[in-house]
């Protein structure tokens, strides 16, 4: 395919083309936030943020979303070890997430001064996640302090996000990673192994990080003392300890794992369809993606890859010229501009647009514009990478044939 460079007459002449439309960049991020509120419910959602412990050294926040509708109660904990990151920072992303019915209560940080350190447990404690005996008080202020909020909210179902340096399975002396721990009773016994199955089909590549499932250990056995033990105990929850391999494994991979399997767990309490739906679009790119824009955008080919769960991340948006649609049947030789102009920033500002020409990963051609000259070989895709001010990106995509 050859390339040429961009001249000025069709600059001009594109962005006439962006406005006949009617949808200028900024009516455009308009219309899309507001269809995006419409169809979710967004707009029917509220969320709070409740202190915990406020003015210690220990303040860390509950973000409570309730739904509209009727609903069970979901409480996802990130950070009671602060040196599990992949556990608070999909915590600290499903703090976003959109439902639809009941409650989601999120405490992305458990223990914040663990979390800021980097360290399992902070200076002057011992481990948070054995200060929660079953039928008795927590025993320290911050455990006190979480189990308020689970006592106050009484949730359906609990569950804990932890990383582990060693693999679980099937026996926990070399480590817990890849594993989801699930209190008694049938539905959590399911519930739990439909979440493994599931993030190891979509997510897992090496057979040897397939996600199992065990049951906690049972009361008066060791360790003791957990948060999903007294969950499950005292509150009756479902409640789960999510455990992810943090050796030898990219962090986003991880995070990748821990949205999946949350997604799967807390889906029958604040999710009113099947999880296959996307509500957490992050988990499931094939189906999440910005199916919001498709209405608006006439080369509908949207792959935001960087998960639109990201409520902030810009919208890549390719308007070819003068054609339309997101696959393009061209004669060979035949040039078309494609126009970027209308992509969008959520939050910020743009502060790049580029082409990767070919779909080679890499992204070679930089501007708002990109005139291409369909070769005689076939078929080629196009993505348009935006990034915003933030460094937060979108793509799309669109295919040139000609045969
Ligand atoms: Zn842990």
């Amino acid at each position: 395919m050859q390339r040429e460079t961009l001249s000025r007459r069709s600059v001009l002449a594109i962005a006439t083309g962006c406005a006949v439309t009617g949808v200028g960049a900024g009516t455009v991020s308009g219309e899309l936030e507001e269809m995006t509120s419409a169809e979710t419910g967004e707009e029917d959602l509220s969320r709070d943020s409740v202190p915990i412990l406020e003015g210690t050294v220990h303040e860390t926040t509950a973000h409570v979303i309730d739904a509209p509708v009727d609903g069970g109660t979901a409480v996802v904990i990130g950070g009671i070890h602060g040196n599990e990151v992949a556990g608070y920072e999909a915590a600290g992303e499903i703090v976003d997430w959109r439902i639809d019915a009941g409650t989601l209560v999120v405490i992305p940080e458990a223990h914040a001064v663990a979390v800021e350190q980097g360290t399992r447990s902070g200076d002057d404690w011992s481990d948070l996640n054995r200060q929660f005996p079953e039928g008795a008080d927590p025993e320290s202020d911050l455990a006190q302090g979480i189990w308020d909020v689970l006592r106050e909210y009484d949730p359906d179902v609990v569950v804990d996000l932890h990383e582990s340096t060693g693999l679980y399975a099937g026996d926990p002396v070399d480590g817990v990673g890849q594993a989801i721990f699930h209190s008694s009773g049938p539905t959590a016994v399911e519930t739990a192994t439909a979440a493994a199955d599931f993030a190891t089909e979509q997510y897992v590549d090496d057979s040897t990080l397939a996600f199992e499932t065990g049951p906690f250990s049972g009361p008066n056995t060791e360790p003791s003392g957990l948060l999903v033990h007294k969950a499950a105990r005292d509150l009756d929850a479902d409640a789960y300890l999510v455990e992810t391999l943090s050796t030898d494994v990219a962090l986003e991979t991880r995070v990748k794992w821990h949205l999946a399997i949350t997604e799967r767990l807390v889906a029958d309490t604040v999710f009113e369809d099947d999880p296959d739906n996307g509500h957490a679009p992050d988990v499931d790119e094939e189906t999440a993606d910005q199916d919001d824009d498709s209405e608006s955008s006439p080369a509908d080919d949207t792959d935001d890859d960087n998960g639109p769960d990201d409520a902030d991340a810009p919208i890549a948006e390719i308007r070819p010229e003068p054609e339309t649609g997101s696959e393009l049947a061209l004669e060979a030789g035949q040039s078309v501009t494609l126009d970027g102009t209308c992509s969008s920033a959520q939050t910020g500002t743009l502060v790049s647009a580029e082409w990767d020409i070919g779909a080679t990963g890499s992204f070679d051609e930089t501007g708002e514009l990109l005139e291409v000259t369909a070769g005689d070989n076939g078929r080629d895709s196009i993505v348009l990478r935006v990034t915003d001010d933030a460094g937060r990106t979108a793509t799309e995509s669109i295919t040139l044939s000609t045969d």
